[in-house]
C-alpha cells in the first residue's frame, strides 16, 4: 500500500427559500445553497477529496447533476456511496480535513453534529476528521454573502501501482 492525497474544492451560491446544509446538518439561516442536489458543499469538496485520492475522478464523473436521481439527494448518501467506491478499490481512509468558507451564520455550534454525521458515512474514527470554518472577511463572493465554498484534503492508503502488475 502506499499513501495517497487528494484535494477537493467545491462553491455553491446563496439564495433565499434554500435550507443551508452543510456537513449533512441543516443550519437555520436566511438562505441556503443552490445546487442540483442539496449542494452540501462542504459533503461535496469531501467527496472530491476521496475520489482524488483513490484515483477515481471527480464528482460530476460519479454522481451527474444532469441525473434526476439526485435532485435535493442528501449528499451524505452520495459520500457513502463514494466511500463504498473507495474500498470496492481497496483504499483505506486515513484522514480527512476540511474547511468551510461561508460570511455567515457561524458554523461553530453545529460543527460536533456535521463531524457526528460525517465520520459516520466516512466509517472512520472521531480523531480522522478534522472540520474548520472561515469567513470571506467582507471580500470576494463569499464576503458579498453571494456563495460560500469548501475544502477538503484526504489522505489514503491505496494498493501500490506495482503490486498490481502496472
Ligand atoms: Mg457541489
Amino acid at each position: 500500500m502506499s499513501v495517497a492525497t487528494g484535494l477537493g474544492y467545491d462553491v455553491h451560491r446563496l439564495v433565499e427559500g434554500r435550507p443551508l446544509i452543510i456537513g449533512g446538518v441543516e443550519v437555520p439561516h436566511t438562505h441556503g445553497l443552490l445546487g442540483h442536489s442539496d449542494a452540501d458543499v462542504l459533503t461535496h469538496a469531501i467527496i472530491d477529496a476521496l475520489l482524488g485520492a483513490a484515483g477515481l475522478g471527480d464528482i460530476g464523473e460519479h454522481f451527474p447533476d444532469t441525473d434526476e436521481r439526485y435532485r435535493d439527494s442528501d449528499s451524505v448518501e452520495l459520500l457513502r456511496a463514494a466511500v463504498t467506491l473507495l474500498a470496492g478499490a481497496q483504499c483505506v481512509i486515513q484522514h480527512v480535513d476540511a474547511t468551510v468558507v461561508i460570511e455567515r451564520p457561524k458554523l461553530l455550534p453545529f460543527k460536533p453534529a456535521m463531524h457526528q454525521r460525517l465520520v459516520e458515512a466516512l466509517g472512520v474514527g472521531n480523531a480522522q476528521l478534522n472540520l474548520k470554518a472561515t469567513r470571506g472577511e467582507g471580500m470576494g463572493f463569499v464576503g458579498r454573502l453571494e456563495g460560500a465554498a469548501a475544502m477538503a484534503v484526504a489522505t489514503v492508503l491505496r494498493p501500490d501501482p506495482a503490486a498490481e502488475g502496472h
